[in-house]
């Protein structure tokens, strides 16, 4: 069993002359946070949509637990056990939470949608599906549908989602983009409890956030990574000040 739970070398797209990712590797390894920062526009969402197999390299590698993936497309991505919330999770608005829950449980097995209908009431699957609801905080809104969800809770649902896929790796983009203070630190908490289940890399402009959960980060600029490490000595990075913190 490899630490590297996920490695990605010398990954390279252009968007005509532009160079969106440069040659870019990283690690995540067991057990960590690795956040991923860097300016608008430096590359992060392309590197994420590499990662997770919306969109497909010019050059370079992309290992999940130690298997080259890089030729699967999102969904064989999804089931070797990449998660990737927020944004392809799609939630069945007129679905309760349970329900939600439960088809993505049921889903996990890898069975066509319309087989899983009847599966909203096998009694097992309810209770597996409480599970993932209660570790997110969710148990009290089991009976609520999807729409009708304030925009943290959603964030949840999506969280409980992906946990019932029993991921190896999490991959997210921005969890707190459009949260308050109190939602930030809401989903700050969270992604503390979902570590425990899998690494995560993490894509966040929220620098409280990152420097409270990351265990090391990585400057994206330009489609480069130019600094990373332990987030102590990437905070301290002279070009990392001039390039991005602004200190
Ligand atoms: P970030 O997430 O760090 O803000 P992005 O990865 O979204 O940056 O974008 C990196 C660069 O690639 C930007 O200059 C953006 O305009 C460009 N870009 C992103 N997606 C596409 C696309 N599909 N076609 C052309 N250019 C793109
Ligand atoms: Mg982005």
């Amino acid at each position: 069993m490899t630490d590297e739970i996920l490695e990605v070398q010398d990954l390279q797209l252009a968007f005509g002359a532009l160079k969106a990712t440069d040659g870019v590797s990283l690690t995540l390894r067991r057990g960590e946070i690795h956040a991923l920062i860097g300016p608008n526009g430096a590359g992060k969402s392309t590197l994420i949509g590499l990662i997770a197999g919306t969109l497909r390299p010019d050059a370079g590698c992309i290992r999940l637990n130690g298997r080259d993936v890089t030729g699967c497309d999102a969904a064989a991505r999804a089931r070797a056990g990449l998660a990737r919330t927020f944004q392809i999770t799609t939630l069945a608005p007129e679905l309760t939470v349970l329900q939600n829950v439960m088809l993505a449980v049921a889903g996990a097995s890898g069975a066509p949608y319309r087989f899983l209908r009847p599966a909203l009431s096998d009694p097992a699957l309810v209770e597996r599906a409480g599970g993932f609801i209660a570790r997110v905080g969710l148990a009290g809104r089991r009976a609520v549908r999807a729409g009708d969800l304030a925009h943290g809770e959603r964030r949840r649902l999506d969280l409980a989602m992906a946990l019932a896929l029993a991921p190896r790796a999490f991959v997210l983009d921005e969890p707190m983009a459009g949260m308050g203070p109190d939602g930030a630190r809401e989903m700050t908490a969270l992604l503390d409890l979902l570590r425990r289940e899998a690494p995560i890399l993490l894509v966040e402009h929220d620098m409280d956030a990152v420097f409270r959960l990351a265990d090391r980060i990585s400057v994206l600029v330009s489609g480069r990574i130019i600094a990373s490490g332990p987030v102590e000595a990437v905070r301290a990075d002279r070009e990392v000040q001039r390039a991005y913190l602004g200190e």
